[in-house]
């Protein structure tokens, strides 16, 4: 996904740019916008920590583009590309150092297993098998 802050901050092109640029293939993608249950349970796994409710808010206040994306070893390869959640960790050169605006702002969001990637390719896309 490119979040709120990185759609609205005009991003979107640059960081597709990076995307492709770094081997993915884009197989699906789509600007949509989340509403405040959709993102309340995209992000369930974070129901415990103490950012969830503004994150949610954050997720669900503006435009977001979501893609999927396929590459051989591709969570952990997006995942390097991306960097740090906190983009004052990240390193230079990467997408949310680049890009994002805080910890929470931070420009796009990655899969964290091929097991939740597909789970949250589902979640904007139906029929994936035919691709
Ligand atoms: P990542 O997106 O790098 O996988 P997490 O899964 O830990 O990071 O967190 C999901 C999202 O929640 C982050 O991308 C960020 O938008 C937000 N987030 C994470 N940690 C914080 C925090 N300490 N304060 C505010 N928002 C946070
Ligand atoms: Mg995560």
């Amino acid at each position: 996904m490119i979040k709120p802050d990185a759609v609205g901050n005009k991003h979107t092109g640059a960081i597709l740019d990076h995307i492709i640029k770094a081997g993915f293939e884009i197989v699906a993608m789509k600007y949509t916008k989340l509403s405040n249950e959709q993102a309340g349970n995209f992000y369930a796994v974070h129901k415990e920590r103490p950012f969830y409710g503004d994150l949610v808010k954050y997720m669900s206040s503006g435009t977001i583009v979501a893609a999927v994306l396929r590459k051989s070893n591709a969570v952990a390869d997006f995942r390097k590309l991306i960097g740090a959640t906190d983009p004052s960790k990240a390193e230079e050169g990467t997408i949310r150092k680049l890009y994002a605006t805080s910890i929470e702002a931070n420009a796009v969001h990655g899969s964290d297993s091929d097991e939740n990637a597909a789970i949250e390719a589902s979640f904007f896309f139906s029929s994936l098998e035919r691709f």
